[in-house]
């Protein structure tokens, strides 16, 4: 057996999950990528297929997970992460933040491997609390609509937190806000994808309510670095991962038309139920205990993804 380091990403064919693939790669790990596929994609992996240190295990990880061999990481993604998915997935999405988590964190118990928990921003909620520091509990509904993905994100947090306290198991969570870059599904419905697509076809870019809510979007390769730095550290409490730039959503729609260059206008929409007005990390502990930042501002992140975007309009 090689004595390369073996990590287990759940969710790897998704989004965040392929990028981890790669990176976890080029660190010099064996690569095994559990998913079902519900959200994700084999296109973002099909690049790895035939390279010795990377496997592909077809897996829904709401059911037990069986891994041969060694592992020294698990890192944690499956979970449809787009409000659409969710809301299409109540129950899907609360079993694989509840019973997925408790498989992955019963097989890190049993192989002595590290844990890392994608968590997220929406456990804050439509935060009362701006910018969202670690220690802010959150504000969140647990029976509307987005509930079953907070809830079940907050669940996954406290059963990390009891697999630590109880059985010893090393675990990392990442609070990893609005992250974009290539491999999103143009209909995915997040705004990113949303407004690029509309952009690109000539459409009206649909902004939700009167586009006054915030976010701050984290460029992919930055939230990769500061989870793999995660990954290498001993530090067991949450870490928020983002970019700090925040922005409403009305001048981010315009700034992607301005980008594509087109002549799009822009309409409003109802806002979704409980979409939270305010987001924007305070990353003073990834700075403090990482020594991470972003360091790709929004222009050049946004820059680097249009090509992507772009192939993906034409082959729609
Ligand atoms: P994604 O939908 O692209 O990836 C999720 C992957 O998990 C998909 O490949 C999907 O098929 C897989 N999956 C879902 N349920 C599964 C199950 N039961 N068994 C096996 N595989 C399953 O989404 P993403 O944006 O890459 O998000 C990945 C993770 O990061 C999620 O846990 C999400 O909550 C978290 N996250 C993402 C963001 C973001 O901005 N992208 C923000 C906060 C948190
Ligand atoms: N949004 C929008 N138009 C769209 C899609 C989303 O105005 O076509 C808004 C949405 O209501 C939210 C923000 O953009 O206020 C970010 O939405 P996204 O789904 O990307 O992420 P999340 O709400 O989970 O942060």
């Amino acid at each position: 057996m090689s004595s390369k380091k073996r990590v287990l990403i759940t969710g790897g064919a998704g989004f965040l999950g392929s990028h981890l693939c790669d990176r976890y790669l080029s660190e010099g790990y064996e690569v095994i990528c559990m998913d079902n596929l519900i959200t994700g994609d084999a296109d973002n992996i099909a690049h790895l297929i035939g390279n010795d240190d990377f496997s592909f295990i077809d897996h829904d990880v709401t059911n037990y997970i069986h891994v041969s061999g060694d592992l020294d990481l698990i890192l944690h993604f499956a979970s449809p992460a787009s409000p659409i998915d969710y809301l299409e997935m109540p129950i899907q999405t609360l079993k694989v933040g509840s019973l997925g988590t408790h498989k992955a964190l019963g097989l890190a118990k049993a192989k002595g491997a590290r844990f890392l928990l994608a968590s997220t921003s929406e456990v804050y909620g439509d935060p009362q609390v701006h910018p969202q520091q670690e220690n802010y509990w959150g504000n969140v509904n647990p029976i509307g609509d987005r509930g079953v993905y907070d809830e079940a994100k907050r669940f996954a947090e406290a059963m990390a937190m009891a697999y630590h306290r109880y059985h010893g198991v090393e675990t990392r969570i990442v609070r990893i806000f609005n992250t974009y870059g290539s491999r999103m599904r143009i209909h995915d419905g997040r705004a990113l994808p949303t407004f690029m697509r509309q952009a690109l076809n000539g459409n009206p870019l649909t902004v939700y309510g009167d586009g006054s809510q915030t976010r701050s979007f984290t460029y992919v390769d930055d939230l990769v670095e500061g989870i793999w730095r995660l990954s290498q550290s001993d530090y067991t409490d949450p870490v928020n991962i983002g970019n700090p730039q925040e922005v409403t959503i009305l001048d981010f729609a315009k700034e992607i038309i301005e980008l594509t260059g087109s002549n799009s206008t822009i309409t409003f929409e109802e806002l979704p139920k409980d979409d939270p007005q305010v987001r924007q990390p305070d990353i003073s502990r990834a700075r403090e205990v990482l020594d991470w930042e972003p360091t790709f501002n929004r222009k050049e992140g946004l820059s680097k993804t249009l090509d992507y975007f772009k192939k993906k309009v034409l082959d729609q």
